[in-house]
Formats: structure tokens, C-alpha cells, sequence
């Protein structure tokens, strides 16, 4: 099959006090084997608890995953230790994300010693070529992680990710807290590893300007749930949801090409995941919100060939 992972009304909601928060509502969509889908959103989103949940780091509370034509949830214990292991996730703080007392080294191989893929002399082999691949030094397994910079650390992430040997990477906004200078070098080796190792990834970021050169897809969410999808092209060109093109009023003029680039502010702040709007999770911020809005949830809906939106206007 052409898509790798398949999600179909996914659903995460975590307990708060008496409440239940919605992080993630209701979620729909496709990653093609071999392509980067960016995953766009402010801080509260749910990006990050939906990329926890594809990679089994939480457990879903309702809806469906398949991968490779398979429901993951049906899957025997061997084969749910597979999907474990060829499903990898990179975090955002790649300080927090090494532990501070393991030799980098170690820390590279542990997926691959849980895994038993390999050991002793092939395991050091496997380890110096890991770190030659994402452009550090063999002989930088014998150091701790502080001895890193932030970049540096993001790569040993990477090949930490690497060496169990993945399919497909859910990528937390890897590169948002690096420096802007360090920000492409870290894009640029993720895309050659993706050529050479027929890899697919999930690229979460907060701003669109971040996920555009990777991506062929974006996906775009809002409080629990996705707002639009589509090819990254069109998504820039043609957004179709208030909500995009609020967002991409937003990045400056040379990003981005549009007739009017007339900056649409919106009001207010996003409301709370735990009494998040009736009807249009947006419409309390949308300059387009209708009557109807309020009434009813919109369809998530295919407006044009591949390109989704959940919006009464269409
Ligand atoms: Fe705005 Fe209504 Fe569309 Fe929501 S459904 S984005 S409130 S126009
Ligand atoms: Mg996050």
C-alpha cells in the first residue's frame, strides 16, 4: 500500500480533575510511505500528544491506527515490539531527551541492546558509523552529552533514532530549540538520511516557515484537531481554512508569495482543550464565524483533490 500509517478518528483525552482534556479529538489522516508530513499548531495544539500516541508513548482513548495495512491495536506482542521499534521518535530538547550519565555511545545503542541487534564488536562498528552518518566523530561514543552543543546533541538523537533501524520517525519539533543558523543543518542531514534510508517522517513545528522546505504535505491543528491538509504547495498558495491563513499572513513577505499581504490578527487567545467552543473549535477567533458555526462541528471534508478542511464556508 502506498500509505504507511493510516489514522481514522483517533482520539487521546487525558482526565483533569473532574474534566477530560481533549488534546487530541476526533483526528483523520494518511502518511504516504516515504514523504515528510509537517504538523503545524501553537503550543496546545495537541501535535505532540498526537506524535506520543502514533508512536505508542500513549495509548489512545478511542479510534484507529493501521500500519502497513495493519491495526495496530490487533497486533500479536512480537509484532507490537516491532512496530516499537521501527516507529522512532526524535524530541524537541535534546538535552533533556539524553541521559546526563550515559556515554553517548550507550545511549545510541540502547534501542538497538533492547532489540538485540547487535553486540560486541558489530555493535561498536554499528555505533561509529552511526555517528559518522549524522556527521559527529566515532570516537565522540566514549563522551557524555554535555560535552555537546545543542546541535550536536539533536544529531546523536537522530542516530540514537537510526539505530534500531526505523521506517518512520515522528520528528517533535526537532529543530526549535536550536539556534536559526544551526536550524537548516539539522533539516538538510534529516532529508539526506530520508533519501538514503527510504525513510518517512511526521514533522511537528509551531510555525509554518519551519515545516515548508521539508514537507510535502502539511498538516494544520488547533485544539485537538485538524483545521486543513495538503500538499505543501497549495497549502502556501491556497489555503483554504481562516485559520491558515491567518497563520500565513504571519510569516513575512519573502516566504511567501501572495497578492495582499495583509496581516490577519487574530482575537483573543485560543480557548481552553478542557471547554474548548461548540460547533468551530476556531470560531471564537475566526473574522468569518457565522451563526452556524456555534450550532454544528464541521465536516472534515476533501474540497479539492487531496486537500482536506474542516469549515463551514466550504
Ligand atoms: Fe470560521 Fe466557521 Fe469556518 Fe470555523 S467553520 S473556521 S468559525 S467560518
Ligand atoms: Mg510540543
Amino acid at each position: 500500500t502506498e500509505m504507511l500509517l493510516e489514522v481514522e478518528n483517533l482520539k487521546k483525552y487525558f482526565n483533569v480533575g473532574k474534566h477530560s482534556l481533549k488534546a487530541v479529538d476526533n483526528v483523520s489522516f494518511s502518511v504516504r510511505r516515504g514523504e515528510t508530513l509537517g504538523l503545524v499548531g501553537e503550543s496546545g495544539s495537541g501535535k505532540s500528544t498526537l506524535g506520543r500516541t502514533i508512536v505508542g508513548l500513549n495509548e489512545a482513548t478511542g479510534g484507529k491506527m493501521v500500519f502497513e495495512g495493519r491495526d495496530v491495536s490487533t497486533l500479536s506482542k512480537k509484532e507490537k515490539r516491532k512496530y516499537n521499534r521501527i516507529v522512532q521518535m526524535i524530541f524537541q530538547d535534546p538535552h533533556a531527551s539524553l541521559n546526563p550519565r550515559m556515554k553517548v555511545g550507550d545511549i545510541i545503542a540502547e534501542g538497538m541492546d533492547a532489540h538485540k541487534l547487535a553486540s560486541g564488536k558489530e555493535r561498536m562498528h554499528r555505533i561509529f558509523s552511526l555517528l559518522e552518518r549524522v556527521g559527529l566523530q566515532g570516537d565522540h561514543a566514549k563522551r557524555y552529552p554535555h560535552e555537546f552543543s545543542g546541535g550536536q546533541r539533536q544529531r546523536i538523537g537522530i542516530a540514537r533514532a537510526l539505530a534500531v533501524e526505523p521506517k518512520f520517525i515522528v520528528a517533535d519539533e526537532p529543530i526549535s530549540a536550536l539556534d536559526v543558523s544551526i536550524q537548516a543543518q539539522v533539516i538538510n542531514l534529516m532529508e539526506d538520511l530520508q533519501r538514503e534510508m527510504g525513510l518517512t517522517f511526521l514533522f511537528i513545528a509551531h510555525d509554518l516557515g519551519m515545516v515548508k522546505h521539508i514537507s510535502d504535505r502539511i498538516g494544520v491543528m488547533y485544539l485537538g484537531s485538524f483545521m486543513e491538509l495538503a500538499d505543501s504547495g497549495d497549502l502556501f498558495s491556497e489555503p483554504l481554512h481562516p485559520y491558515t491563513q491567518a497563520l500565513l499572513s504571519a510569516i513575512p513577505a519573502p516566504t511567501v508569495s501572495r497578492e495582499k499581504q495583509e496581516r490577519i490578527i487574530l482575537k483573543g487567545d485560543p480557548p481552553s482543550p478542557i471547554s474548548p467552543p461548540s460547533g468551530c473549535r476556531f470560531r471564537t477567533r475566526c473574522p468569518h464565524a457565522m451563526e452556524v458555526c456555534a450550532a454544528a462541528v464541521p465536516e472534515w471534508k476533501e474540497i479539492r483533490p487531496q486537500h482536506w478542511t474542516a469549515c463551514h464556508l466550504y
